[in-house]
């Protein structure tokens, strides 16, 4: 039985003793019953010198040769010799100065030294009589006693001695064998459920991790998941067998899945072959029942494991996407944006929370009876055309009765509620089949409208679902109000309160945005207003004042929809033109000069003589926007110096 593994486990200790090999009492039964078959005294000594076992010792050494110091110190010398002599040999014989013969011979397994088998106290021929009556007279021995103990004495041939010990030695081999394969198997035993108890020690912990922990091999089989991520995402590891199952229920959003998930899959694999820390990425989980989830993803490898771990941050990254969608509600309200663009946002940006929801705003007409599509982007336009103008009343599907009774309205299967009776072929055509309305209330409380969630299949809103809804429509709501001129203090940190136009910060900001977007083929016009204090002085700040509103507002009529136009100084003004070199840029600057030297402005039954202004023109040619406007300044400054009422080009040669 000697195997790989107990030779490999056992080399090295030297830890277990005969005894702990061989059962020792029935080993000691088996020398005795030597004894009595062969009549030769045995002993077996431990390495330690302990006596195992001992068998027939005889009345020449036990009350002869031991009772006496002398004598007694004989055995033991030659026990001593013996042994050295068993350094050498296999067997070793050593004739004691008592005049009888011993021998000693190793038990050993793989080399190594258990124990010694003693055979002895025996005489390989007659014994000499005289020699041992001088011995009993030398050491005052009853001479005929120890003469009759001498006659019991055994006369065996060394090789008789030999033959018998190398039976009784095999026989021990044997024994000692089987024990240690016996102790080699039960410390396989212990070691395994040692390491049994380990690993499940070390899924006990996994398993009460408050992370989602998943490991694959190599190859991508899934071998593991722990307790939190089954909590998290609902799947066991049976539903996600290898990698390629788990992404695919897991990331089911496809444009998703190629452009981010793909490349962080290359990237995880090219930093692992190099060596460099693995990306970590964020992400939105399918979970089994449908429902996502947004969690941190780390993947380290452990030797051949992919260890991927999950943290749920879907909370934190709720509330963030809820903030910043209120920020840029309020934003988008104090750039003055449209209530259709605003809606837009909000309601994209309440899908997202929940990609299997479509959700849509109706707005209340004035007269408060019919619900208008305010915002819908994700509806089919069959639905959202058939719905526009719907009359409200309590059973109107889930929106109409929603508005009118100023309710929640939760429908969870359009196809069996009543509210839906009659218009139940238009959702389901349109595929609907939950939908929950939150009316959208003014802040004294009217009804300004509805905020749906639809879904696809009948659905039951979560705890929090309804918080979602309710946010939706107190978003829509801020919306709506501001839009109506309530946040006039957010607006003007955008808008010029005179012009309303942007201020000089919201139009270098806008500007900064569209030559990052559009800056290859951009112009810039500044223009000032010629001698705008003799206008002042001669009519009064106010009417000052309306000129430069006259002049915003002329100016804004002549340019297109993407210019962008702002005012950057008291009577000075500049123009972002997208898609105009130097030629266009300067046609549409001669325009604006003409209309503003046509306006005809009258104040108070007063007409103001005729305004003029000078403008310089500037192409973009890599430059920032602190940049295109000192050289348009410095192309205004000519115009000015030359005349006024005039536009001049900036030409590239010249700077
Ligand atoms: P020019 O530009 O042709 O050289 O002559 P100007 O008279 O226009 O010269 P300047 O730029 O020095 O004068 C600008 C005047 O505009 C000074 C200031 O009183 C007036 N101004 C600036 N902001 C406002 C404003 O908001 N309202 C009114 N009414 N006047 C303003
Ligand atoms: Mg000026
Ligand atoms: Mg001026």
């Amino acid at each position: 039985m000697k195997t790989i593994l107990y030779k490999k486990n056992y080399q090295k200790k030297t830890d277990y003793k005969f005894s702990d090999l061989v059962d020792v009492e029935d080993f000691k039964k088996l020398l005795d019953s030597y004894y009595k078959a062969t009549g030769i005294p045995n002993g077996l000594v431990d390495n330690d010198g302990t006596i195992i076992s001992q068998s027939g010792w005889i009345d020449a050494c036990t009350k002869f040769h031991r009772g006496n110091p002398q004598t007694k110190h004989f055995c033991q010398e030659s026990n001593l010799c013996l042994m050295e002599k068993l350094k050498d040999n296999e067997v070793s014989e050593e004739k004691c100065k008592n005049g009888l013969f011993d021998y000693a011979t190793p038990i050993e397994i793989d080399g190594k030294r258990l124990a010694t088998l003693f055979l002895g106290q025996v005489l390989n021929e007659k014994p000499d009589i005289n020699f041992f009556t001088q011995q009993a007279k030398k050491y005052n021995y009853n001479k005929t006693e120890y003469l009759k103990a001498i006659d019991e004495v055994q006369i065996v041939s060394k090789e008789k001695i030999e033959s018998i010990m190398d039976s009784m030695v095999l026989m021990a081999q044997m024994l000692v064998k089987i024990g240690l394969s016996k102790l080699n198997e039960n410390r396989l035993e212990e070691k395994l459920s040692e390491t049994k108890e380990q690993s499940i020690q070390l899924k006990d912990i996994l398993d009460f991790s408050p992370v989602g922990i998943a490991w694959s091999t190599a190859d991508g089989k899934v071998e593991y998941v722990n307790h939190q991520f089954t909590k998290l995402f609902g799947y066991t590891v049976e539903d996600v067998p290898d990698l390629k199952t788990w992404h695919k229920k897991a990331y089911t959003d496809l444009k998703y899945k190629e452009e981010i998930l793909s490349p962080w899959l290359n990237k995880v694999s090219n930093a692992q072959k190099s060596g460099e820390q693995l990306p970590s990425i964020e992400a939105n989980i399918t979970c089994k029942d449908g429902t996502q989830k947004r969690v941190y993803i780390r993947v380290s490898w452990v030797g051949e494991k992919r260890l991927v771990s999950f943290n749920d941050i879907t909370e934190h990254w709720k509330s963030e996407l809820r903030n910043r969608a209120h920020d840029t509600m309020l934003e988008m309200v104090a750039k003055n944006n449209s209530l259709h663009k605003i809606l837009y946002e909000i309601v994209l940006t309440i899908e997202k929370e929940d990609p299997n929801s479509i959700c849509s705003v109706l707005l209340l007409d004035k007269e408060g009876k019919h619900l208008m599509t305010g915002a819908a982007p994700n509806l089919p336009e069959s639905y959202n055309e058939a719905i526009d103008g719907v009359e409200i009343g309590d059973g109107v599907g889930s929106c109409g009765t929603a508005a009118y009774l100023a309710k929640r309205i939760i429908v969870e299967d359009i196809n069996t509620h009543e509210y839906w009776k009659l218009y139940k072929h238009l959702a389901l055509d349109a595929g609907l089949h939950a939908c929950w309305s939150e009316p959208i209330l003014s802040s004294d409380g009217k009804v300004l409208g509805t905020f749906a969630i639809y879904h696809k299949e009948p659905a039951t809103p979560t705890s929090a679902d309804i918080e979602r809804i309710t946010f939706a429509a107190n978003l829509t709501s801020i919306a709506i109000e501001n839009r109506s001129g309530r946040d006039e203090l957010e607006r003007r940190a955008y808008y010029d309160y005179l012009t309303n136009i942007p201020n000089r910060r919201y139009f270098i900001e806008r500007a900064e945005d569209e030559l990052e977007k559009n800056g290859d083929n951009l112009s810039l016009i500044m223009f000032d207003i010629d001698y705008f204090k003799r206008i002042n002085d001669s009519f009064g700040h106010k009417t000052g004042d309306i000129v430069l509103q006259r002049v915003a507002h002329c100016s804004k009529d002549i340019l297109r929809k993407n210019d962008i136009i702002g005012r950057i100084g008291g009577e000075e003004f500049a123009i972002v033109l997208p898609n105009a070199n130097i030629l266009k840029a300067t046609k549409i600057a001669e325009r604006l000069r003409v209309a503003i030297n046509q306006l005809n402005i009258k104040v108070n039954d007063t007409t103001l003589p005729k305004i003029s202004a000078s403008f310089g023109v500037i192409e973009n040619r890599n430059q920032d926007i602190d940049e295109l406007l000192i050289q348009a300044d410095a192309a205004l400054y000519e115009a000015k110096n030359s005349g006024r009422n005039k536009v001049v080009s900036a030409s590239y040669s010249e700077y």
